[in-house]
This record gives structure tokens, C-alpha cells and sequence, in this order.
């Protein structure tokens, strides 16, 4: 036998623990006591999609996901080793009634807030009607809410012709006057995804929104300080929306809304750092990506990805 350090007999293959720790482990089972931190919380719902969606898979992915990253920060060299998320585990839907299912996730998700109320959860759709019932429950829990929603379309589609869907969950909540108009900023909307219908209903109601372009020429941080800023004072706490169908198709295959003339991946990134290092930001909910459809995890791996820069941009100061 020899006595040099790293040269090892080949099969077996063997990992050298240099402290490395993968993302993955940083999620520690919820055992009933209150926490504090991040929490993740899954509803895997999509039966209520308008198109067909695999979504209901994709907490399960976006977990898994994190075994692709260390828990080590580069440009801010910070490990999170020692900043736990909390995971709640998934919210069981009923098998065929979709109403009853959404009732369940606004209910479970009230509970989990009120036993937590020093907890900022992530929430992991599902498709986006989701966010109707969980944003309902932070409207309960916490009183006013303003929305910052990242999304390819309104979803301000009437609830009359096809019930609570993922086409619908704004409307429903301005509906039930769970919020108001505007408290509701949608960005990243984009060309011939969207009808008159429903640009005009947001105006009605006073929906602010700012389109691709804008969000181009600006550059989403200026945009979501002056969201922030509309938003502060008027609300009670902030809840940021993320349908992955905001980004461009390159950057989400796994969208069953894919499009052209999307946001880039950074763009988004930079918008959940800036985001999560406001206080007035007390959640978050990621949707829209049907893992049976994507290419090689790409967009749940990026959902993974935001999931860690929303922690270290909560825990640690630059
Ligand atoms: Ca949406």
C-alpha cells in the first residue's frame, strides 16, 4: 500500500469531505414548533391549468434540484451551512374537487403562517392558481398585501367561464376584495400574450404594469424601488409572485407557456436579491414549471437557484 495522499485504487468511487455542503441538506423537516427564517411549502396543484400541466411535480424537482449546489456563496463569501430552511412538506390536494382543494391550501397555509409568524415561506406551485389561495391566506394573516407579480400575462381572466384556473388567480383576489387594484404591480408582460380584455380591466382597476420593454430600458431594479416604494405605504406586507413563464423560452423550457422576447435569468435573479433583502417582503411563491416537459431540470433547477439567493440575500449583509 502506498502513502500518497489523494491516489486512490479506482472502483469505488470515493468523496473527499472537504466541509462541502449541499444545498439540499440546508432543508430540515418542520417538527410542529414555531421557526423563524425561510420555510418551504409545496402545493402540487395543476389540475386547475388551462393547458395540460405536469406542475403538481415540480416541489418535489425544485427540492431535489437543490442537491445541484453547494450551500457556499462566492461573491459574498457566505456559507449558509449554519442558515437551515424550514420545509412544511406539501399540502395533500383532494383527488378530483378543485374548489375544495384551494380551500385547503388557503386554510393549511393560514395555519402555517399563524404558528410561524416570524417565518417568510416559499412557496412552490403548482400552476399559478395557487397564488389565489395563498395569497388569500397572507391577506387573512397579515391584513393588506401588496403583490409584485413576474409574469408573462394578467392573469385577470373572468372566474364566470371557466372557474378558479391558472388564468384567474388576480381577478379572484380582486374579486373577493382580498386586495386592491393597486396594490397589484405585474412586470415582465409581454407582446401577443395577453388580450385588450385584460389590459383594460387592469386599468380599471388601477393595476400598475410594466412591460418587457420597459423593464429593457429601465432595468428592473429602478422599476422594483419604485414598486417597493408605491407599495410601502399602503400595505402590510409584500408577497412576490414568480411565474417562471416571465422568462424568455430559452432560459424556461419547462413553462408550459413558452415565448420569445422574455426576461433573461440574471434579470430575475437580480429581482429576488433585491427583493428579498426588503423586510416588507414576507413571501414568495414560485410557479408554472411542469418538470415532464423540461429540458434537463433547467427550470427547476433555476427555481432551486432563486430559492438560495432569496435566503442569502435575507441572512447576510453584503
Ligand atoms: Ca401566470
Amino acid at each position: 500500500m502506498h502513502d500518497i495522499e489523494y491516489l486512490k485504487p479506482s472502483g469505488k468511487p470515493k468523496f473527499i469531505d472537504r466541509g462541502i455542503t449541499k444545498a439540499v441538506e440546508l432543508l430540515q423537516e418542520w417538527d410542529g414548533e414555531p421557526v423563524s427564517g425561510i420555510g418551504l411549502i409545496g402545493m402540487p396543484l395543476s389540475k386547475t391549468s388551462i393547458s395540460h400541466s405536469g406542475a403538481s411535480a415540480a416541489p418535489e424537482v425544485i427540492r431535489k434540484m437543490m442537491n445541484s449546489f453547494t450551500t457556499y456563496s462566492i461573491e459574498r463569501e457566505v456559507d449558509l451551512q449554519f442558515a437551515p430552511i424550514t420545509d412544511f412538506g406539501d399540502i395533500t390536494p383532494h383527488v378530483t374537487d378543485l374548489k375544495e382543494t384551494q380551500t385547503r391550501l388557503e386554510q393549511v397555509m393560514e395555519e402555517v403562517l399563524k404558528k410561524n409568524p416570524g417565518m417568510t415561506p416559499i412557496i412552490l406551485g403548482g400552476d399559478h392558481s395557487i397564488s389565489a389561495s395563498s395569497i388569500a391566506a397572507f391577506c387573512n394573516v397579515h391584513g393588506p398585501v401588496g403583490i409584485i407579480q413576474f409574469d408573462a400575462h394578467h392573469d385577470l381572466r373572468n372566474l364566470e367561464d371557466g372557474g378558479p384556473s391558472n388564468g384567474t388567480p388576480f381577478r379572484n383576489l380582486l374579486e373577493r376584495k382580498k386586495i386592491n387594484g393597486d396594490h397589484l404591480i405585474q412586470i415582465g408582460l409581454r407582446d401577443f400574450s395577453n388580450g385588450k380584455t385584460y389590459r383594460d380591466y387592469a386599468k380599471e382597476q388601477g393595476i400598475t404594469v410594466y412591460p418587457m420593454s420597459e423593464v429593457n430600458a429601465r432595468g428592473i431594479l429602478g422599476i422594483l424601488e419604485e414598486s417597493i416604494q408605491q407599495l410601502q405605504s399602503k400595505v402590510s406586507a409584500v408577497y412576490v409572485s414568480v411565474d417562471m413563464d416571465v422568462l424568455d423560452q430559452a432560459f424556461a423550457p419547462g413553462c408550459p407557456a413558452i415565448g420569445p422576447g422574455g426576461m433573461n435569468s440574471d434579470t430575475l435573479i437580480a429581482a429576488i436579491q433585491f427583493l428579498s433583502s426588503h423586510r416588507a417582503v414576507r413571501g414568495m411563491d414560485i410557479v408554472e414549471i411542469d418538470p415532464a416537459i423540461d429540458f434537463r431540470d433547467m427550470t427547476s433547477r433555476l427555481a432551486s437557484y432563486l430559492i438560495l439567493q432569496f435566503l442569502l440575500f435575507r441572512t447576510s449583509k453584503p
